[in-house]
């Protein structure tokens, strides 16, 4: 029997989990993304002056042995390491950045960005991937996107679709700034969940970054909410001074300012099982919102439906 044609909608670490996987076990999945960069939520941006920020992901942690072992290996050929930021358990970041470490699991895999997927029917050649240039043909397709958009892709009706239509996630509008060397450091990372700005990271402390003083603040879910739709540039006009506020430095001293907004930040509903499978038996969807709110998850995610797969 023929191998079958796998895509893979997706390389956050639920997509590379699944295909590093699958390709473990013989088989070659083609990841596709429509994003610039791999990695999908652990996401670095470098900016042309040199400024870098982990602007979605901010650590990992690992409670499993079988993640344990990933991070370790990560470790060991220097894309993870652990963040001195004070955590009884330890925090460990991709280096040079997040991205760092999606990069790592990438290698060896085959990896197409800026390939969106606009919609995926079932015919009889198999599933139709429709991009911008093409349809493609998969005998099975694994669906990663975070779960409200997959509903766009398929359908409302589709069983899949409404299979997902309970899981939720919030969205987060973070703020990345740098500023002069001198300004203060009152803290490494601060977290309050009360406050509109729910967390605070000095960036340029994990290790590897470059020199300059960096910090990335998370909106609370609430707040984010409330001012999702705010253009890029009002967005940092609220967030940086409040920042500023809480690490003592004069907006004046800002450097370098800009906002990313996450649609689909964190899981608050979870789907509360590893994945979801459509009746045919050949398109899977997952994510960390089957499971929760963090890299682990995805990861769990995406390990369990290769072995899904594998098991035919
Ligand atoms: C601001 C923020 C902070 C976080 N902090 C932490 C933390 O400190 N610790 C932690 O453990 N977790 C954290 N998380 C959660 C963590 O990032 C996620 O759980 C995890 O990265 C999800 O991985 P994933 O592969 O399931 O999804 P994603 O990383 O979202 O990957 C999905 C991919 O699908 C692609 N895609 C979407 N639609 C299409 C389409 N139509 N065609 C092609 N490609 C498409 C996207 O471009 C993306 O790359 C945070 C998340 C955010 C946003």
């Amino acid at each position: 029997m023929r191998t079958p044609h796998i895509a893979i909608i997706g390389s956050g670490m639920t997509g590379l989990a699944c295909a590093q996987c699958l390709t473990a076990a013989g088989f070659a999945p083609v990841v596709l993304d429509k994003g610039r960069g791999i990695g999908g939520r652990l996401a670095t941006r470098r900016t042309p002056e040199g400024w870098q920020f982990d602007h979605g992901a901010q650590f990992i942690t690992a409670s499993s042995p079988g993640f344990q072992a990933l991070l370790e290996q990560a470790e060991r050929v220097g894309a993870a390491a652990r963040w001195a930021d004070g955590a009884e358990r330890p925090h460990l970041v991709g280096t040079p950045g997040m991205r760092g470490l999606a990069a790592e699991l990438g290698r060896g895999i085959e990896v197409r960005q800026g390939a969106e997927i606009h919609a995926l029917r079932q015919s009889t050649r198999g599933w139709e991937l429709t991009l911008a240039e093409g349809t493609q043909v998969f005998d099975r397709v694994v669906l990663t996107v975070p779960a409200p958009q997959i509903a766009p892709l398929l359908g409302p009706e589709h069983p899949l679709s409404r299979a997902v239509a309970e899981v939720r996630l919030d969205p987060c509008l973070t703020l990345m700034a740098a500023f002069d060397p001198d300004t203060p450091r009152p803290f490494i990372s601060q977290s309050d969940p009360e406050t509109p700005l729910a967390w605070i990271a000095q960036d340029s402390s994990k290790p590897g970054r470059p020199a300059p003083v960096c910090w990335v603040a998370q909106a609370s879910p609430d707040w984010s909410a409330a001012h999702l739709d705010l253009a890029p540039e009002a967005i940092v006009a609220r967030m940086l001074p409040m920042l500023c506020e809480r690490i003592g430095t004069r907006v004046d001293d800002t450097r370098y300012a800009a906002a990313h907004r996450w649609r689909y930040a964190r899981v608050a509903v979870p789907l509360g099982r590893p994945f979801a499978r459509d009746p045919s038996g050949t398109l899977h969807a997952r994510g960390d919102w089957c499971l929760a709110a963090r890299v682990e998850a995805a990861w769990t995610s995406g390990e369990a439906i290769a072995r899904d797969i594998i098991a035919g």
